[in-house]
């Protein structure tokens, strides 16, 4: 029997009546004669009011004790659903990460998954059930319960259905699929049929937070297709994979027409960033190793970089992203960094935001940087960094700009009018 696997995110079970639909949707499939692995979110915002709860008990809260507590929403979701599904007279059982053998790095709070063993889930697909598990968690090698990064219940879901070998994971979610730009940003952006691993792989890192990162790198590694889709309704969504595998999936007009003639496929933003400059450095050998040495060595992830030559000719200025959420303590490494150094100062800023084109059709269509730069210029939004790859432009701007910027952006490359 062919094996499904669906994911339902935090607003697709957000209220019992929501749970109670999805039960439907899900007891539906099981009776056109699949067996279905479902793995859910926690209920609406339960994971964020668990943070909060945490934060009036301690300020440094203890990692185990973090992924104890946050554990605990999906386990609700888990557990009612399997309920709703059997008063539909339809045979579930519930099990957390560790119980359907999701096994992780020994490291708290952002653990990747190494491994889902298989035993006990067969056990209960063989017994005609359908099985839910809570996303965002597995066990580690001594059986505590380990947690694998905020929006981690996606990734979840495609290990699953890779272990599965599972013909596609249905991602069910709030938006129909992915679109050109976050549609609460921008009313007009167009729904995509099909997206290549690069370019999903690029937004959701550089801020789309529609899909976790993870699930796409994980999902590219197994050539599983993610299917992305509307929990509400019943349409197609965005197909996410290779090339190739994708038009068997995608019907009408998208089939066969994978080589895309736009250069820019999808705007991201990311609210969620820092800045730092640290002033009049000597312009030596070593004094990069020194400073990003010591920030990784506390596992601060840095993004942009830029190094700029101060007017004295032997010393420079820097400047560096890093997630808002490590600004306190990346501060800290950098002004002892600078002291050592013998550096001018330390700034920062934590008002901006990364602005992002994203296409695989821009290493063939040169232009593109120059006309995100032409049209923040023409509506006087100062660019403060930018960064470049073969498939990315992206640019760091005021905080207070950034939604503007995307949608002027998506605007002058025409996103809106791209065909379906
Ligand atoms: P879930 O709880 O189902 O995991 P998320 O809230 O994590 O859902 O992700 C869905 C949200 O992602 C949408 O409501 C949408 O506002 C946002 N989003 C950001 N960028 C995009 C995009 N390019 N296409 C579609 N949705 C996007
Ligand atoms: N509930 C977790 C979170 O809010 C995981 C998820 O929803 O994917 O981050
Ligand atoms: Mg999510």
């Amino acid at each position: 029997m062919e094996v499904i696997v669906h994911k339902y995110g935090g607003t697709s079970v957000g209220t019992p009546e929501k749970i109670k639909k999805v039960a439907e949707r899900i007891a539906r499939v099981k009776r056109e004669g699949y067996e279905i692995v479902v793995v859910v979110s926690a209920m609406g915002h339960t994971t964020d009011e668990l943070i909060d709860l945490m934060h009036k008990v301690t300020d440094s809260p203890d990692p185990r004790e973090y992924d104890m507590l946050v554990s605990t929403g999906e386990q609700v979701s888990a557990a009612l659903l399997a309920m709703a599904l059997q008063s539909l007279g339809c045979p579930a059982i519930s099990l957390t990460g560790g119980q359907a053998g999701v096994v992780t790095e020994d490291i708290y709070k952002k653990a990747r998954i190494k491994e889902v063993k298989l035993d006990r889930l067969k056990k209960e697909l063989k017994e005609d059930k359908v099985v839910v598990i809570t996303g965002f968690q597995g066990i580690d090698s001594e059986g505590n319960i380990i947690t694998i990064g905020r929006g981690g219940s996606d990734t979840s879901a495609v290990a699953i259905a890779a272990a599965l070998k599972a013909q596609v994971c249905d991602i069910y979610t709030d938006v129909d699929g992915v679109y050109t730009a976050d549609p609460r940003i921008v009313p007009e952006a167009r729904k995509l049929k099909t997206i290549s691993y690069e370019e999903m792989l690029e937004l959701a890192s550089l801020g789309a937070q529609v899909l976790h990162p993870r699930s796409v790198e994980c999902a590219s590694i197994y050539k599983m297709v993610i299917h992305l889709r509307s929990s509400q309704k019943e349409d197609e969504g965005t197909y996410i994979g290779e090339a190739p595998r994708l038009t068997t999936f995608a019907r009408g007009k998208e089939a066969g027409k994978m080589e895309k003639k736009e250069a820019v496929r999808g705007i991201a933003l990311d609210e969620n960033i820092a800045k730092i400059g640290i002033l009049k450095v000597p312009d030596k050998p070593g004094v990069a190793a020194e400073l990003f040495g010591a920030l990784a060595k506390e596992k601060i992830n840095v993004d942009m970089i830029v190094q700029s030559i101060h007017s004295s000719g032997t010393q420079a200025d820097m400047a560096f992203t890093v997630d808002g959420a490590d600004l306190k303590k990346a501060l800290e490494v950098t002004e002892k960094a600078a002291k050592k150094l013998g550096a001018g100062g330390v700034v920062s800023d934590p008002k901006v935001c990364k602005v992002s084109l994203v296409g695989v059709g821009m290493v063939s269509q040169p232009g593109t940087a120059a006309k995100m730069f032409e049209t923040l210029a023409e509506n006087k939004i100062n660019i403060q960094m930018i960064s470049t790859s073969e498939i990315k432009v992206s640019c760091v701007v005021a905080a207070e700009a950034g939604k503007r910027a995307v949608q002027l952006l998506h605007k002058a490359f025409g996103l809106d009018k791209i065909s379906q």
